[in-house]
């Protein structure tokens, strides 16, 4: 298995590259060479299998004689074993037809654990084998940074840097990345939005001085073992519901366009997937790019569900790849352009195709309040903000026969604010929180600067 740049201007790859690079050199994102594909057997078979071994044949489809199988089945075993939940990821129905992946049960409470706890593995695997370390830099709108200090602290091949944007994310978010006392860890925030701090990063890695000078690697959602990672939920939850016999629908919080991607390659493997809404909060990027056909920035404004407070998606460019018919130059040109520009004019044939799949609703901030109140009234369940929003985007599109099934990208007990704005009540804390508000926070403050960024990795890795 080979891996190109959606830029064109790179090598082919393979895997473990994909893996430590983060971005392509040329400022693409990697992508398969050619796409791998399930039978409709082997998908079947997947049924009532354990979480893990369903992702172990996912990954090895993706890695190629990178990593041995008995490797790929122990890392795999090893990373869900820390999740609280035996199924890993378990469905709950929450109104006819209406279904929740709670993708919250690892150790920070978000959907990011699930790539992260695998992917801090892989790491270890591959740099234990190359006898290297790596500087991580990783840019968070919340989430990422405590999955990444979580399942990267005290690794023996990698120190890791978070930068997060200040005050615009939530205390319970913020306290799962500072209050860890491993040396290998150092977060700061940056005084600016997450879109600021994601730039900075590709700034960091377009110096290819700095680059080598501290061993860069990154971390963020476009690191396509983390899209392979989120493909393995698509599977179990349709196959749980009736998949390959039945086409199954995904709703799913949006904002760098990485779990909705992962949707696409689990499409692209062969699972039957109905349609996939593309929900955001008022940050409509995405949402606005499949309703109107224009990729357009606009203002980040703060809201409720903070991890989505994005006006870039960097994985949309994979999407815009395919939707091109692989043309790295047609793509190369696109993103060139939007970088300076900060809006593209989607082709209309090739995403004319794709809106059969993909529907965008934006969700407005009182919408997403009802969201939460509505299902707790309903039914007692409390939802995060994040889960809300596809919540009331999967209740706005006109109804299917296929199930639709929710992404639940957080648990509830790391937005109490916004909850018990909507609610009335807090919705407790979770035991994997316990101590979060005793323990000491080191946080350093930035402004948003990629040379002052560079000087504070630079001092890090000396020290
Ligand atoms: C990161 C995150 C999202 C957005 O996921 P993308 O892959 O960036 O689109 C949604 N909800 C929560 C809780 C998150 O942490």
């Amino acid at each position: 298995m080979r891996y190109v740049s959606t830029r064109g201007g790179t090598e082919a790859v393979g895997f473990a590259e994909t893996l430590l690079a983060g971005l392509a050199p040329d400022g693409g994102l990697y992508i398969p060479q050619s796409w791998p594909a399930f039978t409709r057997d082997e998908i079947a078979g997947f049924a009532g299998r354990p979480y893990a071994e369903v992702a172990a044949e996912v990954l090895a489809r993706f890695v190629g004689d990178d990593i041995p199988r008995a490797v790929i089945d122990r890392l795999t075993a090893e990373a869900y074993a820390t999740f609280a939940h035996p199924a890993v990821t378990p469905l709950k129905q929450l109104d006819s037809g209406l279904w929740l992946l709670e993708l919250f049960h690892g150790p920070t409470l978000a959907f990011k654990d699930v790539a992260m706890q695998l992917l801090a593995r892989l790491y270890d695997h591959v740099l234990a084998t190359r006898g290297r370390t790596l500087t991580i830099v990783c840019a968070t709108s919340g989430d990422t940074g405590g999955a990444a200090v979580e399942a990267f602290r005290g690794a023996a091949h990698a120190r890791i840097v978070v930068l997060f944007p200040e005050g615009r994310i939530s205390e319970v978010q913020r306290r799962f990345m500072t209050t860890t006392a491993d040396a290998n860890v150092a977060c700061a925030s940056v005084k600016g939005t997450f879109d600021d701090c994601q730039t900075i990063v590709k700034a960091l890695f377009a110096d290819e001085d700095f680059r080598s000078d501290v061993d860069l690697s990154g971390v963020n959602s476009i690191n396509w073992a983390r899209v392979v990672a989120q493909a393995v939920y698509y599977f179990t939850a349709a196959v749980a519901l009736g998949a390959p016999d039945r086409r199954i629908g995904f709703a799913v919080p949006t904002g760098n366009f990485g779990d909705a991607f992962a949707g696409f390659v689990a499409m692209k493997l062969g699972l039957p997937i109905d349609r996939m809404v593309i929900a955001t909060n008022s940050n409509d990027i995405v949402a606005r790019a499949f309703e109107t056909g224009r990729y357009a920035k606009g203002q980040v404004v703060a809201t409720q569900s903070p991890a989505m407070d994005i006006q870039i998606a960097s994985n949309f460019e994979r999407l815009y790849y395919e939707a091109v018919g692989r043309d790295a130059a047609e793509t190369r040109r696109a993103f060139e352009s939007f970088n300076s520009a900060g809006a593209i004019d989607l082709p209309t044939q090739g995403f004319g195709q794709l809106a059969e799949l993909f529907t965008g609703v934006a969700v407005s901030e009182a919408e997403t309040a009802a969201s939460i109140a509505a299902a707790y009234e309903a039914t007692g369940e409390i939802i995060d903000p994040h889960t809300a929003v596809a919540v009331a985007a999967a209740k706005r599109v006109a109804a299917s026969d296929a199930p639709l099934v929710v992404l639940a990208t957080a648990h509830p007990a790391k937005f109490p604010e916004a909850v018990e704005a909507a609610i009335g009540r807090q919705p407790g804390l979770h035991p994997r929180a316990d101590g979060l508000f005793e323990r000491d926070e080191r946080i350093d403050h930035l402004p948003a600067n990629a040379g002052a960024v560079k000087a504070y990795v630079r001092a890090f890795v000396k020290a």
